[in-house]
């Protein structure tokens, strides 16, 4: 169902989230552009196409950004006296910056996890009691 070769051990969601590898054989890149998933994986044959992350890892990252960046806004301004300019400037970079980085993290962990809990097959199992 899940696409893939027989292994034997197959990869930590985290772990291929983490370096953005293939949830099944943990080898391959999940991602053909920036945050554009592969088809299928180059190295074990998986099918991506049945998972799809959504918006949910967009989520996450602006929890974890908005959590760092805000605080940061107050000290600047409030306790570091910077001008307003800058006190607003260096975190709104910042926190670009941040979730650009964050961003295909987060969705190849989220996608990892939903190939680990076969998330696929819930949903595939709701639209056919329909
Ligand atoms: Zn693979």
């Amino acid at each position: 169902m899940d696409g893939g070769g027989v292994l034997t051990r197959p990869a930590s969601p985290l772990w291929a989230g983490l370096r953005q590898r293939c949830p099944h054989c943990g080898e391959a890149p999940v991602f053909s552009a920036y945050l554009r998933l592969k088809a299928s994986c180059g190295a074990c044959g998986a099918d991506f196409r049945t998972a799809d992350a959504g918006d949910g890892p967009a989520v996450f990252v602006i929890l974890v950004v908005g959590a760092l960046a805000a605080p940061l806004v107050v000290l600047l301004q409030f306790v570091l006296h910077w001008p307003a300019w800058s006190a607003l400037g260096v975190p709104m970079m910042m926190a670009v910056g941040l979730s650009l980085a964050l961003l295909p993290i987060f969705k190849a962990t989220l996608f990892a996890l939903q190939w680990a809990h076969k998330a696929r097959q819930a949903l595939n199992a709701d639209l056919e009691d329909r």
